[in-house]
């Protein structure tokens, strides 16, 4: 399983190493309210220290001593840290702890803004991070990517996360870019698939994988006319 008991089992997402880091459980969460949360929340850190990366911003957190602040992911240009279960709330959404508030039922991610770190890749690696978060929750709203991915300002009328905010299309473009993101994947498995199966016909052929490409080509991609024209190939030479 990818996910298990809220923690991330995969050490990378898309490339992008995964560390886990736990806050203890007295530390920060508010409220251990095992929910299953349903919504995305994105926010930036607007810490542009040198240095104030995922690291750093974690072990701020685990050193604050306010007990209302705590969030699941924290993402850098490097790697994604994981410092509280999924399955548990966090406390990054300033709306208070009503059932339906982001608060309880939502995900925090909190994006890195350090001026030593690269922005391009952290949005990135937070993209990265939202599409497998989708594709691996079922308990998400479903494909529903408009609803389930938000900003920190969509709870709770705030400047956050900023430095999407200010970008060109906002918000908007971020969540697009997660969707685009996540069709790439998939035409990529497509593309996967497809030489998958020219393998697997190759086999069942006794044919080359060249001539199997050769006959589909052919047949212009007319699949019962490839398939029988393999039955005789692979009659032919059984
Ligand atoms: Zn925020």
């Amino acid at each position: 399983m990818l996910i298990k008991d809220g923690i991330i089992r995969d050490r990378s997402i898309y490339g992008v190493p995964v560390i886990i880091d736990l806050l203890p459980r007295r530390k920060n969460y508010s409220r251990w309210i095992k929910t299953e949360l349903e919504y995305i929340t994105n926010h930036n850190t607007d810490n542009w220290k040198k240095g104030a990366d995922a690291k750093a911003n974690v072990k701020y957190l685990k050193s604050v001593r306010l007990r209302s602040l705590s969030w699941h992911l924290t993402v850098d240009d490097h790697c994604i840290i994981q410092t509280m279960p999924l399955i548990y709330n966090g406390w990054h959404c300033t709306d208070g702890h009503d059932s339906d508030s982001g608060n309880i039922t939502s995900i925090g991610i909190e994006g890195c803004l350090n001026k030593d770190g690269n922005w391009k890749t952290t949005r990135l690696n937070m993209i990265k991070l939202n599409v497998y978060l989708m594709n691996n929750l079922p308990n998400l709203k479903g494909d529903n990517w408009k609803k389930t991915i938000v900003g920190h300002y969509w709870w709770y009328k705030k400047n956050c996360p900023s430095q999407i905010l200010k970008e060109k299309g906002g918000f908007t473009a971020f969540r697009n870019d997660c969707i685009q993101y996540n069709k790439d994947l998939i035409a990529k498995k497509d593309i996967f698939d497809y030489e998958d199966m020219l393998n697997e016909l190759s086999d069942w052929g006794k044919l080359y994988i060249s001539d199997v490409k050769k006959i589909v080509k052919e047949n212009n991609h007319n699949w019962p006319g490839i398939i029988e024209k393999l039955y005789y190939h692979a009659g032919k030479r059984s």
